[in-house]
């Protein structure tokens, strides 16, 4: 199962839009059923890994540890996360000749193929727009089949609008970043280090949020934590709010007046000290260079 599911930037001759038709079927029965899931190559988003780790009774930490594996996601170092595989290339989640073993709760990927989402923006507008590739690999009989189906009732039958529609403003996140100038496309370690927590780790994302640092920096309302421990889809809509903050300085979430002023007096004995040390330094450096000198 290949993924092409977040890397075209441009418009592409084989876009398709929602109306199209496609030829195609896969059930239980099909000469290939599973031989996609054995050469699985899935890239998890955020919605993904909130329904499979409540599937498997994991937290988002212990799902990330056995289900998934890290990748870049661009050259500035953003991080990505696929599926888990055997040795062979096959998911972990497929389960003998019964198929996926999550099925009600697979990624969104998996309920895309043999499409792929494109999220696409023509040159000039702020919108972002989403067409479909169609996929066709070798070992796939479900072009074959006799069925004719729309994009649109496709995407439908398999559950696609749900997922799609909870993960839309990360996908938009990327597509900005992507298309963002230099000063947005090379973001500091700790926003990395943020859009991992929050697009991935939503259980510690969870603890970084109703932190008293957090608390400190950010006005929010005593509704607002509640709303957000108890439901898990409303604080993982919060962490792409947070992350366009952080990324691209979109001022939705308000800071407390003082926080920055007070985040600054907190490392001020920090700053001093390396300032003393780097004097120091220097003129020891400079006696040094005299003592060189003079000889
Ligand atoms: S999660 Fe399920 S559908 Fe997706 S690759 Fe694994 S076994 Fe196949």
């Amino acid at each position: 199962m290949s993924d092409h599911k977040f890397d075209i930037p441009s418009k592409s001759p084989t876009a398709l839009t929602p109306g199209a038709k496609i030829k195609f079927s896969c059930h239980k029965g099909i000469s290939c059923f599973n031989t996609c899931c054995k050469h699985a190559d899935i890239t998890l988003a955020p919605y993904d890994i909130l329904r499979m780790k409540k599937r498997l009774g994991l937290t988002s930490a212990e799902f990330i540890n056995q289900h998934a594996v890290p990748f870049e996601m661009d050259g500035d170092g953003l991080p990505g996360l696929k599926l888990k595989t055997d040795d062979s290339g096959a998911c972990l989640q497929l389960d003998g000749d019964a198929g996926c073993g999550v099925y009600e709760d697979r990624p969104t990927v998996c309920r895309y193929y043999p499409l792929a989402l494109l999220t696409l923006r023509e040159k000039g507008s702020s919108e972002a727009e989403e067409r479909y590739s169609l996929v066709e690999e070798e070992h796939c009989k479900g072009h074959e089949e006799d069925r004719e189906i729309s994009i649109a009732d496709y995407r439908q039958e398999q559950g696609c609008d749900h997922f799609d529609d909870l993960n839309r403003d990360w996908y938009q996140l990327l597509l900005k970043k992507k298309s963002a100038g230099p000063g947005v496309g090379h973001p500091p370690k700790t926003s990395l280090q943020l859009f991992f927590l929050a697009s991935y780790d939503l259980d510690n994302f969870a603890r970084f949020v109703q932190s008293d640092n957090f608390r400190a920096a950010y006005d929010l309302s005593a509704d607002f934590y509640r709303e957000i421990a108890e439901d898990e889809v409303a604080l993982l809509k919060f962490g792409f709010r947070l992350l366009r903050q952080a990324l691209f300085g979109e001022q939705s979430i308000p800071e407390h007046e003082c926080a920055w002023e007070d985040r600054m007096e907190k490392r001020k004995p920090i700053w001093e000290a390396r300032q003393a040390a780097e004097r120091e330094a220097y003129v020891r450096d400079r006696e040094a260079r005299m003592r060189g000198g003079d000889g």
